[in-house]
Order: structure tokens, then C-alpha cells, then sequence
């Protein structure tokens, strides 16, 4: 699939000699998603949770032509990761990705996209160009929500957001990476305290929810490993947290474990974050 070499011309995009495997967070929280996961060969982008002008225009700011996009992955069909797929994948003319049940959710909605989607199952990973993709089950009030290890030769990437709690299988599949990104949605103080209808409140902070901030520091503490060179936390919640907060959360943690060369990121909504490399 990744027959062509592509040459990154940008600065924003360019790796510098040596690494191979980057990720750029193009937008995160519960307004739209899209992760840009690169190789040498090629890069994968994880969920389409923009329009495709959003996307196009996030795709510029990060320098990331959009030729060399060779695939869409999605996590699950919550609107903010699908919203701009089936418009995406026409014109990217790119092939989907998702496992079963999420695939019958998005041709159901309408939103699954013309072409036919390619199917991957929980547990058994499966190869897309250089990269060999593990997906894995997350609890997450969807229908069959994926999270994904993404291996580049010996270097690993764990992507993980909308996860109500981390559980042994989230930690198997998150540990040892050397690029992570993982979701630190909300203070629970603060979902509490919002205007929120009891419902959302509870569905935000169930099991099958959004991961707190101190969730996520607790599976920082399990998951985080001496080859881990950068931390990204996604899916904050505009309402129920603040960058700040996620950012001291993640960093007291990092503290605690004794680590002084680790910098967490926190992606942003509004603008992507800068590729980070290993
Ligand atoms: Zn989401
Ligand atoms: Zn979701």
C-alpha cells in the first residue's frame, strides 16, 4: 500500500536523522479528533472528527501533505471521530478501516464511506504498510471501541482516548512505548460542578466514560517506561478541565516516578500540536 517514498518537505513534519516513527495530534476533545501517526513510508491518519476543510486546513498548519495519508483508522462512532470520514475518504481516496460492529453503526448512520471498509479485529494485528497495528477493546460507551499499538520496526506507538477506565488490557497494550498518547478528559470536581444534566455527569464518569485526570496519572504510573521520549494527554474537556491542570496532573506524576527528561504535551482543540518523534 505505501509504494511510494514520501518526502517530508516541511519543518513541522520533518523528522530529525534517525527517527522514524512520529504522531501528530491535529485536533483532540469532544469537538472533533484526528491523529496523524508517520512513518518514512507513509502516514496513517486515526479518526476523521473534522470536516474535510477543518482537516485540510490542520493537515497545512502541520506541514503533512495530504498524499501522504495512506489510511483512515477509526477508533469508534462517536461523532467527534467520524464526523468528516465518509467526505475524507472520497476525497483523500484513501481506504477505512474499523472493526465489525463499528462498521455496521457507521453504514446504519450513513456515515460509513462509499468505498468498502476494511475490517480489523480486537487482539489480532495486522500490517499497513511499514507499520504493524495492534488494536485493542477499550470501555467507552460506544459500540465496540478500538485504542491501537502502532509498531514501527522496534519503536511503538500506544494511542488511547475515550476509555472509561484503564484496565489490565489497556495497560498490556500501553506499556513499553516510545510515543504515547493517552486521554486525561476531566476533573471529576469539576463535571460535578458543571451545568451538566445528571445523565451526561454520569456517563462522562462511568466505567464505560471518559478517563479523569487522575486516572489517567494512575495509568502513567503503570505505563510509563524509560524508552517512553514523549507523553502526549488528548480528549480534555473544555467544560470539565483545563490544560493547566492536566498538564501539572501528568507532570506531578512524572515527578513522583523520577523522571526529569520527560515533558508531558497536552493536545489542544483548536490547533495541532507539534509532530513529536522517537
Ligand atoms: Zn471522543
Ligand atoms: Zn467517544
Amino acid at each position: 500500500m505505501f509504494g511510494r517514498m514520501i518526502q517530508m518537505v516541511s519543518q513541522f513534519a520533518a523528522p530529525a536523522p534517525g527517527l522514524q516513527l512520529g504522531v501528530t495530534v491535529l485536533g483532540s476533545g469532544s469537538a472533533g479528533n484526528a491523529v496523524v501517526v508517520h512513518s518514512p513510508e507513509g502516514n496513517l491518519l486515526v479518526d476523521a472528527g473534522f470536516s474535510l476543510v477543518e482537516l485540510r486546513r490542520r493537515l497545512a498548519t502541520a506541514a503533512i501533505p495530504e498524499e501522504s495519508l495512506r489510511a483512515i483508522l477509526v477508533t469508534h462512532e462517536h461523532g467527534d471521530h467520524v464526523k468528516g470520514l465518509r467526505v475524507a475518504a472520497k476525497a483523500l481516496k484513501i481506504p477505512v478501516f474499523c472493526n465489525r460492529l463499528t462498521a455496521t453503526v457507521l453504514r446504519d448512520g450513513g456515515l460509513a464511506p462509499e468505498a468498502e471498509l476494511t475490517l480489523f479485529t480486537a487482539g489480532s494485528a495486522f500490517r499497513i504498510g511499514a507499520f504493524t497495528v495492534e488494536p485493542f477493546c477499550i470501555p467507552h460507551d460506544a459500540v465496540d471501541a478500538s485504542a491501537f499499538a502502532f509498531h514501527l520496526g522496534d519503536l511503538k506507538l500506544g494511542l488511547a482516548t475515550d476509555l472509561g477506565h484503564a484496565n489490565s488490557l489497556t495497560m498490556h497494550h500501553l506499556a513499553a512505548c516510545d510515543l504515547l498518547v493517552v486521554e486525561s478528559n476531566h476533573d471529576p470536581k469539576m463535571v460535578w460542578a458543571s451545568g451538566r444534566p445528571a445523565m451526561v455527569k454520569q456517563r462522562i464518569l462511568g466505567r464505560r466514560g471518559h478517563l479523569s485526570n487522575e486516572d489517567c496519572a494512575k495509568l502513567l504510573q503503570r505505563v510509563l517506561h524509560t524508552r517512553t521520549r514523549h507523553l502526549v494527554l488528548a480528549h480534555a474537556s473544555r467544560e470539565c478541565n483545563c490544560y493547566d491542570l492536566v498538564e501539572k496532573t501528568a507532570r506531578d506524576c512524572i515527578r513522583a516516578l523520577g523522571r526529569t527528561d520527560l515533558a508531558p504535551h497536552v493536545a489542544r482543540q483548536d490547533v495541532p500540536l507539534a509532530t513529536l518523534w522517537a
